[in-house]
């Protein structure tokens, strides 16, 4: 199986302090799994979709 792209634009990322990385808090990450999870049972080959926050 072939890798698929998995895209999703505008997601929040943190700043690590002390080196500089990007990293995804585990909420959101949970989150763009559900979107990725979502995607496949549709039999979508690919997505591209700007990340919304769930409403609070
Ligand atoms: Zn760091």
């Amino acid at each position: 199986m072939p890798m698929r792209p998995w895209v999703v634009r505008n997601v929040p990322a943190d700043v690590c302090d002390v080196c500089g990385e990007a990293f995804i808090d585990d909420t959101i990450a949970e989150e763009l799994e559900g979107l990725v999870m979502e995607a496949k049972q549709a039999g979508t080959e690919s997505i591209v979709r700007h990340y919304q926050p769930l409403a609070s």
